[in-house]
């Protein structure tokens, strides 16, 4: 008798359209193997944080099939891809992966986050994010350790990202 855990992999069925679909997009694949125990859940630090955020659920509604809801929410951007719960999924379910083929689905639909949109169009106008928190403080904390103080970065490089990343975006 074979005592082995190896074998063709398990599959739990029935999974519905926005499932195979998931699993077709670069990323995806796996998520059928997904038997809700809720080690995700219970191992992930931004559940630790916010109770909205549930990796096991989120799993269980693409199972279900809530297309239209999963990709209008905000919650698969708020996966840190730490890949703290693929350490002990027990069916080795790649969620960082999963949600980030969901995200790649809800940006090609139009549904970024406007907080996300807000960060690009800072970095775009800046070059840099934290501009605005830069405070004299921090700059004679870095005068201090010797490190550059003039942060502002060339315009050049924020024309190149645009370029290269934003050609329809925001100028
Ligand atoms: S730990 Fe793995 S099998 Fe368990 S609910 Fe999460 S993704 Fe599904
Ligand atoms: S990879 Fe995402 S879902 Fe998994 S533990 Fe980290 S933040 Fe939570």
């Amino acid at each position: 008798m074979d005592t082995t855990n190896e074998g063709p992999a398990i599959t739990h069925e029935p999974s519905s359209d926005f499932a195979r679909e998931i699993e077709r997009e670069p990323g995806g694949a796996g998520i059928m193997k997904c038997i809700q125990c809720g080690m995700c859940t219970a191992s992930c630090m931004v559940a630790s944080m916010t109770e909205r955020y549930r990796p096991r659920k989120l799993i269980q509604k693409i199972l279900l099939g809530k297309r239209e809801e999963v990709l209008a929410s905000e919650l698969p951007w708020l996966c840190m891809s730490c890949k703290l719960c693929e350490e002990r999924c027990q069916e080795d379910v790649d969620l960082s992966e999963i949600f980030t083929a969901v995200r790649e689905i809800a940006a090609r639909e139009g549904h970024i986050p406007p907080v996300y949109r807000q960060t690009v169009d800072k970095v775009l106008e800046d070059g840099w994010l934290l501009k605005d928190s830069y405070t004299d403080f921090e700059e004679d904390d870095r005068d201090d350790l010797g490190l550059h103080t003039d942060l502002n970065w060339n315009d050049k490089f924020v024309k190149k990202l645009r370029k290269k990343y934003f050609k329809g975006g925001k100028q």
